[in-house]
C-alpha cells in the first residue's frame, strides 16, 4: 500500500501494522492532521505552450537516443528516441515537462513528425556507418487521432528507403482500452505496412491481458518498476516470469526497462526478458555518440 500511495504522489504519512496497536494509531493519526496539503511539485510543472512553439520554430528539439541490448549475445539491436528540449535560459528539458503539455493541442502532432524527421536522418548515418538497428519512436496516441498522420510516416520512410521492419512505434497500454477505435486502426494500417508495434509501461496501466490480441504487437515494455523491487520481493520476480511466459505465448518478445544494476540485468535474464535497457547499459546520448558507445560496449567487461 506504501508503494501505492507513492506511486500515486499521495501525501504518505506513514503506516501502521496489524495487529493495530491504539497508541500507533493515535500517533498516526495525528500526524495525518498535522500534514499540510502538499505542494505542487516543480518537477513535474508544465513548460508553457509558447515556449513549446518557440523550441519548434528554432529547431530546439533534440533528440537522444538509449541503446537496447540483446541478452542472449549482448549486441546492439536498437536504440529508442528521446526527445529533449532546449531551452534558451533552463538548458536542456526533459520530455516529463513539455509532453503533456503538447497533448493538450495540436503540437504533439508536430512535436512528433519533428523527431521522426531527426530520427530517420540519424538511423540512414547510422546505416551508412555499418549500424543496422531497430529505431523505435514513441507515439502518443492524439498523434494517432490526426488522420494523415499513418500517410505521412509511411511516406517519409518510403523517401529515405528505411525497411519498415527497421521501425518499431511504442505506445503505451491506454490504447487497447476502450475508445480508441480510430488510434487503433491508424496502428493497424501501419502493422499491415510492416511496421513494428511495442507495447510501452507494460504493468502501470490497467491494460487487461484478454485485449492484447486487438492489435498484432511484436514487443512487451515490461516497466522500470518491476525491476526496481524485483532483486529483493520474490513477488515482483515472479510477475516479471508471468508476463514473459505471457508474452511469448502471443509471439512478443520483452523489452526490460530500467535496467540500472548487474542484479537488475541477471533478473532480466533469468526471468526469460529477450532485451535490456537502463542506464546499467547507457544513459540516452546524442546520436553522434552511438558509433563510440558500441566500441566501449564491445569491449566493457564486468
Ligand atoms: P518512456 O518511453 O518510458 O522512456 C523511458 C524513460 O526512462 C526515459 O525518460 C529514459 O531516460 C528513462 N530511463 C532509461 N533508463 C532508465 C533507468 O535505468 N532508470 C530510470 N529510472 N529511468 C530510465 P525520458 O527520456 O525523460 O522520457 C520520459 C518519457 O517521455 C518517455 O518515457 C516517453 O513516454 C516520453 N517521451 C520521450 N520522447 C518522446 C517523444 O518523442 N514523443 C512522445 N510522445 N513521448 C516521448
Ligand atoms: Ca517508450
Ligand atoms: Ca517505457
Amino acid at each position: 500500500m506504501e508503494d501505492l500511495a507513492n506511486k500515486y504522489n499521495l501525501n504518505f504519512v506513514g503506516s501502521i501494522h496489524k495487529p493495530i496497536d491504539l497508541k500507533d494509531f493515535d500517533h498516526i493519526f495525528t500526524l495525518v492532521c498535522k500534514n499540510k496539503l502538499p505542494e505542487l511539485k516543480s518537477e513535474t510543472q508544465q513548460l508553457k505552450i509558447y515556449e513549446i512553439i518557440r523550441a519548434l520554430e528554432n529547431d530546439d528539439i533534440e533528440v537522444f537516443y538509449q541503446p537496447q541490448v540483446k541478452l542472449r549475445n549482448r549486441k546492439l539491436v536498437g536504440v529508442e528516441a528521446l526527445c529533449r528540449l532546449r531551452h534558451p535560459s533552463l538548458g536542456l528539458i526533459s520530455p516529463d515537462k513539455f509532453i503533456d503539455k503538447s497533448e493538450e493541442t495540436d503540437l504533439i502532432f508536430h512535436l512528433t513528425l519533428n523527431v521522426i524527421d531527426k530520427a530517420f536522418t540519424d538511423w540512414v548515418a547510422w546505416y551508412n556507418q555499418g549500424i543496422d538497428i531497430t529505431l523505435s519512436i514513441n507515439i502518443s496516441p492524439y498523434v494517432l487521432k490526426f488522420s494523415e498522420f499513418t500517410d505521412l510516416f509511411l511516406t517519409k520512410v518510403a523517401e529515405l528507403n528505411i525497411p519498415k521492419n527497421k521501425i518499431c512505434l511504442e505506445v503505451t497500454e491506454s490504447i487497447i482500452e476502450d475508445n480508441h477505435e480510430v488510434e487503433l486502426e491508424a496502428l493497424s494500417r501501419l502493422a499491415i505496412q510492416g511496421v513494428l508495434l511495442s507495447l510501452d509501461d507494460f504493468g502501470t496501466g490497467s491494460a487487461s491481458i484478454e485485449r492484447l490480441h486487438r492489435l498484432p504487437f511484436d514487443e512487451l515494455k515490461l516497466d522500470k518498476s518491476f525491476f526496481q523491487h524485483s532483486v529483493t520481493n520474490r513477488t515482483q520476480y515472479d510477475l516479471i516470469k508471468s508476463c514473459v511466459a505471457m508474452s511469448n505465448a502471443l509471439d512478443m518478445h520483452v523489452v526490460a526497462e530500467g535496467i540500472e544494476t548487474a542484479e537488475h540485468w541477471k533478473v532480466a535474464e533469468q526471468t526469460g526478458c529477450d532485451i535490456v535497457q537502463g542506464y546499467y547499459i547507457c544513459k540516452p546520448i546524442e546520436a553522434s555518440n552511438i558509433s563510440q558507445w558500441c566500441y566501449q560496449w564491445k569491449h566493457r567487461v564486468d
